[in-house]
């Protein structure tokens, strides 16, 4: 039924309508005006061109900042709670897009405390996850100068206060109607959200004056940068801007890539093979057989073998544009498609696994406060 999805942080279900959640969550289009804009500043990025980082607040005003001299930091994060697949990849990729294009500071935030509450994981695990997880951000070559990763509770002091004061701006009311909460949610939940806003409003404490602060992340966070922005101007902070994507797609032809179904899920730890056998049972939009696809073709646009070219692994628009005609005039068959998807998969997680090694060595050097993983 059209509009039958659910978009929260902590569930995605259905098939999701992204221009009427625009419409629902009540941001803006990134529109040509504003694409052009960005052209400015260097070569837009495939995700912004191809629509898949397609709505935002507030970027008009962060860019007339920048355009002023007053420099953004960049701020997004990752919930850990099991091993980094390529969806959760997909953001941060144009994370560090933006950190090269615009040369700022980026905060990554690990919600350790986040998944403790939600999920029935112990804070050893989360903690553990943590780590991880921040192998597979700092393997993507963010500027170690420039970048900062906070973990909730290894940075709890530090963020506490800050917490509480939004927590003093935020009714019990709002954040039922934000998140759905109900009397039996426990009481760490309730307060959860006051972590998440301190990031967007930490740069501005640390360096004593108003530093504006941009979070590229998957539009299922909006309900909590809602509260963020809310409770900022109470308490003398700038509103943080966003700038959101779609959900990257699951391999079973599903609208988000989940690690609940480890089938249709990459992970960046996967093996050659253990790649080859997921796309090899992917979903895809080819015909019953051989001979009907050769006479009707394929539809491009059902298909998760397309979906990860135009999403992460074909840059090229002109050569995703070739695979979509030959698609749909039954010149080339899912076979072939699949074999080229595993083979640039692969040829991307092998030199991602030698960077994520790598990465051991300066990811110490990367904390904020300078905590010990
Ligand atoms: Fe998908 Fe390729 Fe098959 Fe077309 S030929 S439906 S793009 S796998």
């Amino acid at each position: 039924m059209p509009g039958d999805f659910k978009v929260t942080p902590w569930e995605v279900t259905g098939d999701i309508d992204y221009d009427l959640l625009m419409k629902q969550f009540g941001t803006l289009p990134i529109d040509q005006d504003l694409l052009d804009r960005l052209s400015g500043y260097g070569d837009l990025h495939p995700m912004l061109r191809r629509g898949i980082f397609y709505t935002h607040r507030d970027l008009k005003w962060i860019l007339d900042e920048y355009d002023k001299g007053n420099r953004f930091t960049i701020y997004t994060g990752r919930g850990p709670s099991g091993n980094t697949h390529l969806g959760h990849l997909m953001p941060w990729i144009f994370n560090k897009w933006m950190q090269d294009t615009f040369g700022c500071d980026m905060l990554f935030q690990m919600t350790d405390d986040e998944k403790f509450l939600f999920k029935d994981l112990s804070l050893e695990e989360t903690g553990k996850m943590a780590y991880e997880n921040a192998l597979d951000f700092v393997a993507l070559g963010f500027d170690p100068k420039r970048t900062k990763i906070i973990v909730d509770t290894k940075n709890v002091g530090r963020m506490y206060p800050i917490a509480l004061e939004v927590a003093k701006r935020t009714t019990f009311s709002t954040a039922k109607a934000v998140f759905g909460f109900d009397n039996s949610t426990n009481i760490g939940s309730i307060f959860y959200t006051t972590m998440q806003s301190v990031p967007a409003f930490l740069p501005t404490v640390d360096a004593g004056r108003q530093v504006p602060v941009i979070i590229p992340c998957g539009i299922d966070q909006d309900p909590h940068f809602r509260v963020t922005r809310d409770a900022a101007p109470h308490l003398g902070y700038p509103k943080p801007s966003l700038i959101f994507c779609k959900m990257f797609p699951g391999l079973n032809g599903g609208d988000k890539m989940s690690s609940s179904d480890e089938n249709a899920t990459i992970y960046t730890t996967d093996s050659a093979k253990a790649v080859k056998k997921k796309v090899g049972r992917a979903f895809t939009g080819g015909r019953v057989s051989v001979e009907e696809q050769r006479q009707l073709g394929g539809n491009p646009e059902v298909c998760a073998v397309f979906k990860y070219n135009f999403y992460l692994f074909e840059h090229d628009d002109s050569k995703l544009n070739e695979l979509a005609d030959k698609c749909r005039k039954g010149e080339i068959l899912c076979g072939e498609c699949k074999m080229c998807l595993t083979q640039k998969i692969n040829v991307f997680l092998e030199e991602h696994q030698d960077r994520r090694e790598k990465a051991k060595d300066i990811v110490g050097d990367m904390t904020y406060d300078g905590f010990e993983w």
